[in-house]
């Protein structure tokens, strides 16, 4: 099977965030995270900007498809920052500690951060 390739930074498409790109032609192409698709939009406006004083105001929207489940998310996330973490301390931590205000290791913190609503799907508090 082909896997796709994130259009900015050539990795494994893990999520799907689609962009609209205006160089070297109209289309929308994908990206693997929030922060390529960040990128890449940031760039495309500047683009987009140049040509046209009119569009001045106008922004590239992403376009956010997830492909893997939220459980999936947060492994593929302790995996690619090599946290030793398994989904059930995240899920605990954030529900025993960080909800109630308690300290959380700062490894802990990113993962809060960047999963939150990832563990709120989890643990049902969305
Ligand atoms: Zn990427």
């Amino acid at each position: 099977m082909k896997t796709e390739k994130c259009y900015n930074c050539n990795e494994e498409l893990v999520g799907e965030y689609q962009v609209m790109i205006y160089e070297p032609n109209l289309e929308f192409v994908k990206c693997c995270c929030m922060d390529c698709a960040e990128e890449l939009k940031k760039r495309n406006e500047e683009i987009l900007y140049d040509r046209a004083e009119t569009v001045r105001r106008q922004s590239i929207q992403i376009l956010k498809k997830e492909l893997l489940t939220p459980r999936e998310i947060i492994e593929r996330f302790i995996k690619k920052n090599r946290y030793t973490y398994k989904v059930e301390d995240i899920l605990n931590s954030y529900q025993d500690k960080f909800l109630k205000g308690y300290y959380v290791s700062f490894t802990m913190e990113i993962c809060i951060e960047n999963l939150e609503n990832e563990i709120r799907e989890l643990l049902k508090l969305t």
